[in-house]
């Protein structure tokens, strides 16, 4: 649409991982392999893109069973709140990133996570980032039971802001998730450089 890069923006959906906070699955890894029967490495590919950590992040599963299942496939024997403080604590902030949304808020302007996540790396990242308090909503993939890019979950978000096409503004790093919300007719950016991002946004909301 030639038309909507001339359309203000009305809310920003930001996703969560790799654009707000970054975050590092070897940390949680590391944490936990002397515990079971796994090293470091192997223990990473269990959690990290896993077809297990895909089903916790679309709410196929909670955490009981996730952690069931890592302990069956790993020999992990620590105790559930070890598991939750280690699998939890991978992620950093993005300054530059934080900053704009402190920016955003303070203008007025609706700001929306819209993230595949789940329920430990959620509480984790309320108590540890303050920042993540300040939004105006959130749409998790555990909660909808849809991961990006599936459809619903974006309509989860035209839903919980009431905009729709390029009144919404959204940043996501994958490329698959871009698209799923270009298709829909949102205004995006893939990003990768808040030195990219962050001045592509300003312009875009005048
Ligand atoms: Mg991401």
């Amino acid at each position: 649409m030639s038309s909507s890069a001339t359309v203000r923006p009305q809310a920003v959906v930001f996703d969560l991982g790799k654009v707000l906070l970054d975050f590092d699955y070897r940390i949680a890894a590391r944490a936990l392999a002397p515990q079971s029967r796994f090293d470091a490495e192997q223990f990473k590919r269990v959690l990290d893109q896993s077809p297990l950590l895909h089903r916790y992040e679309s709410g196929g599963i909670g955490t009981a069973d996730f952690f069931a299942e890592v302990c069956q496939l790993t020999g992990y024997h620590g105790s559930l709140a070890d598991f939750r403080a280690a699998f939890g604590d991978i992620f950093a902030e993005i300054p530059a990133m934080v900053e704009l949304h402190r920016q955003l808020r303070e203008r007025g302007v609706p700001t929306f996570i819209f993230s595949n996540t789940n329920e430990i790396a959620v509480g984790h990242v309320r108590q540890r980032f303050p920042f993540f308090n300040g939004l105006t909503g959130y749409i998790f993939s555990h909660e909808v039971g849809c991961m990006k890019p599936g459809a619903r979950i974006y309509a989860a978000i035209e839903e919980i802001t009431g905009r729709t096409g390029a009144e919404l503004l959204y940043l996501d790093d994958r490329e698959e998730n871009i698209a799923a919300g270009a298709a829909r007719e949102w205004q995006t950016i893939l990003h990768h450089d808040p030195a990219v991002t962050v001045p592509d946004v300003w312009r875009r909301l005048g």
